[in-house]
């Protein structure tokens, strides 16, 4: 083939415009380039509900087959699901086609090896792009075969292996909560605008059905539902920075003395939670290919990112030998509630993140990072890796905390 310039790809992943970055011919490059550069015999590939993902799908593994390659289709499903499908069914990588919560008009690919051990820009995204771009391909002794798989009973029991099931009832149905569901059916025109749970237009939906029905907490989940982000039971938004701290404080009531791996962007809240439960903090960059490979190399048991992503050492963020420390499920009863210390439970709504769209943000300096004090809060200002904007991070005035003992400003 031809040699092209493939401009989609980024630190941890593809991302593209359709079809001027990303289009069949490059789907199929891609394939193959994969195909050459992991050498799998079996490959997982899932797909978001963009309208492009299902053609963009069927050309990758025809590059993949082409490649001789064994493709295991699992369908619709979510970023996650590649992941699990490729370390429980013992594959040689996975393959996910989704934007996440980008505009319509985009689409990307994340990549796994086997294990699911993510692929970066550190570690073979650059090589992969590069073997695409050349065009030049071997030829294997025989193409592959393409399987259709469906992997969500398996997927299912394994998340409910995290909890009690023996306590609780049967209602939705695994769970004994009522679920009131909005904007539930997958369509991939968006009718409801981008799939970003962070854009204030996306908070009416939930926080309005939250309180017709008095509902207890709301959750909200990104385009390909590797993020999910909570509504306290008076429909505040709580950051995914808080999430941090509140997952990192169960870890470690279970694994004393533990390390949770965090990103650079908000971190004093997950510093003083993590001090306080006598674990250890561990700063990644950001990206889910960073934090894993950080959490492999410290042994970490949870690691988190204010974006709400959420990493566990149970779910293939590592070896699939992780497993031997399998944990224990959680109990039912609230278990998370009495995690979170009254006095900060009023912090999430005097902390402030906005996503600035590049071309109107003004007030925003065009070139990050910016990072530092602004007044008595921690602010910083960085380029998104996976969107056209920058965000502004801003803490919860310090000063209006109420717990001692408080770490440094900045980290
Ligand atoms: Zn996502």
């Amino acid at each position: 083939m031809n040699p092209i310039i493939i401009s989609g790809f980024k630190a941890y992943d593809l991302r593209g415009r359709i079809p001027s970055e990303l289009n069949e011919d490059v789907a199929y490059r891609i394939g193959r380039a994969y195909a050459e550069f992991v050498t799998p015999k079996k490959v997982i590939v899932g797909r978001d509900i963009r309208l492009s993902s299902e053609e963009l799908a069927k050309a990758l593994e025809q590059g993949l087959l082409d490649s001789g390659v064994d493709v295991y289709d699992i369908g619709l499903c979510g970023t996650e699901v590649v992941y699990f499908a490729t370390f429980a069914k013992q594959m040689d990588g996975g393959i996910m086609v989704t934007a996440s919560h980008n505009p319509p008009d985009y689409n990307g690919m994340k990549f796994v090896r086997e294990g699911s051990r993510p692929i970066s820009g550190d570690n073979g995204l650059q090589d992969i792009r590069a073997i695409a771009e050349a065009g030049k391909f071997t030829a294997p002794a025989k193409v592959g075969e393409r399987y259709a798989m469906d992997i969500m009973p398996e997927y299912i029991d394994h998340l409910l292996s995290y909890v009690d099931r023996a306590t609780l009832k049967p209602l939705e149905p695994f769970l004994p909560f009522q679920f009131i569901k909005v904007h539930h059916e997958p369509d991939g025109t968006f009718p409801h605008g981008v799939p970003n749970p962070m854009l204030l237009e996306n908070h009416r939906a939930p926080v309005e059905a939250l309180r017709k029905h008095t509902a207890d907490c709301a959750i909200s989940w990104d385009g390909d539902y590797d993020r999910c982000f909570l509504f306290d039971e008076h429909g505040g938004f709580i950051e995914g920075y808080y999430i941090v701290g509140l997952l990192a404080s169960m870890f470690l009531k279970r694994f004393p003395g533990g390390r949770i791996v965090h990103d650079p962007r908000l971190t004093w809240n997950t510093l003083d939670i993590v001090a306080d439960g006598g674990g250890e903090a561990v700063q990644s960059k950001s990206g889910h290919a960073f934090i894993k490979q950080v959490m492999r190399e410290v042994d970490g048991v949870y690691g988190g990112e204010m974006s709400a992503h959420h990493y566990f050492r149970d779910f293939a963020y590592g070896d699939a030998a992780d497993e031997r420390d399998r944990q224990e499920p959680v109990a039912a009863g609230g278990g998370a509630n009495e995690g979170v210390p009254d006095q900060r439970r009023d912090q999430p709504a005097r902390a402030g993140c906005q996503v600035h769209d590049c071309r109107g943000a003004r007030e925003i300096p065009a070139s990050g990072p910016e990072r530092g004090l602004h007044g008595r809060r921690q602010r910083r200002v960085r380029p998104v890796a996976i969107q056209p904007a920058l965000v502004e991070y801003r803490t919860a005035d310090p000063a209006q905390r109420r717990e001692p003992g408080r770490r440094g400003a900045d980290a």
